[in-house]
């Protein structure tokens, strides 16, 4: 008989509430589209598995990851043809992946157009760059025969600097309305989440936002309006008195200058808690702050508890995950805090 695994030192809540509220304010604010859902990296960190029901319930019909690998995890949940791979296909495996499964690839590329038309064809989604020049058909490259011959379902373009108010922006609506009107497809699409906050004329018929469902706020016009999803917690796993002059953790970069309490936590930075956070981080208990003392180490942080004098070893104390305010904290982009969440933590939605 195998004995149960014992509960985790690490945990990370996800609010589906918040999560479907998200998705519901994305979608009014695309106006007349559609949003779908970019669920790559595992949906952002939180799990395939804790977000895409809800999101499936909530009303969502078109998800978008970036790998074939991640295909699979989508499948128990979402019909294939409203998956799209936004890398592509680079081999004919990956064209026959994509055949074979029913979804619809990004093709990005003449190479990519050929290869799906050599596969076998089929609807798929074409990706036009208009300016960010990392993934997606040179608009110069429309014109060829390979392109006319794609039945395109989505026509899609990405934004550069959606979370700026810079002149890129309307430069890029420009040549995308210019390249919806030269291209035949089902439908257009053009805003992450960021772009949905530009305002309807950059929704055209589907959004694809990701960030913002999962309490991102990348743009001023969501504050207020996108609400925290991820809830991540880790447990006191000692507490010790220190005295003046005691040092804590690698490097002994920190020393006590009075008695204080100290608490040693099960979080690292091999958990996604990196040592950018030391010496500027802090947990929290209730309402108390517990600031980080020392350095980071893999699998451990020490907070000094003496605004928490209730502590006990066992109990749990809250990231600051806040995303806004923990990457102002942080330095780490919003997409940073969420996809680096760890394996350890123990997701429940
Ligand atoms: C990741 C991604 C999105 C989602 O972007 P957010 O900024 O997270 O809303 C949309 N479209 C494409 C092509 C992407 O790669």
């Amino acid at each position: 008989m195998k004995p149960d695994l014992p509960p985790p030192t690490l945990r990370l809540r996800i609010d589906r509430e918040a999560l479907a509220a998200n998705w519901r304010a994305l979608d009014r604010l695309s106006g007349a589209a559609s949003a779908g859902a970019a669920v790559k990296a595992d949906a952002y960190g939180l799990g395939v598995d804790n977000v895409v029901p809800v999101l499936r319930e909530a009303g969502v019909e078109h998800f978008f990851v970036a790998h074939w690998s991640e295909v699979p995890a989508l499948l128990p949940h979402v019909e294939p043809a409203r998956i799209a791979v936004l890398h592509g296909p680079l081999s004919d495996e990956d064209a026959r992946f994509a055949r074979e499964t029913g979804m619809r690839p990004v093709l990005n590329s003449l190479l990519q157009a050929r290869l799906w038309s050599e596969a076998g064809g089929g609807p798929c989604h074409l990706m036009v760059d208009t300016g960010i020049n990392r993934l997606g058909l040179p608009p110069a490259e429309l014109a060829d025969p390979l392109i006319a011959a794609l039945q395109i379902d989505t026509l899609m373009s990405h934004l550069a600097s959606a979370d700026e108010d810079v002149a890129q922006n309307g430069a890029q609506l420009a040549l995308f309305e210019q390249v919806a009107r030269a291209v035949p497809a089902r439908r257009r699409s053009l805003a992450n989440s960021a772009g949905i906050a530009l305002g309807e004329r950059y929704a055209f018929d589907l959004t694809r936002p990701g960030l913002a469902l999962y309490g991102g706020v990348p743009r001023a016009e969501l504050a207020g309006v996108i609400r925290q999803v991820a809830y991540p917690q880790a447990a006191v796993l000692q507490l010790r008195d220190l005295a003046p002059g005691d040092c804590v953790g690698y490097g002994a970069t920190w020393t006590a200058g009075h008695p204080l309490r100290a608490a040693t936590v099960s979080l690292g930075y091999a958990d996604g808690f990196l040592r950018c956070w030391s010496g500027r981080g802090v947990l929290g208990h209730g309402e108390a702050v517990l600031p980080l003392i020392g350095r980071v180490s893999m699998d451990l942080v020490v907070v000094d508890a003496s605004a928490a004098p209730d502590l006990r070893e066992g109990d749990w104390l809250d990231l600051p995950y806040s995303l806004p305010e923990a990457a102002a904290a942080s330095d780490l982009s919003q997409y940073e805090l969420l996809t680096l969440l760890g394996k350890r933590f123990r997701r429940t939605a």
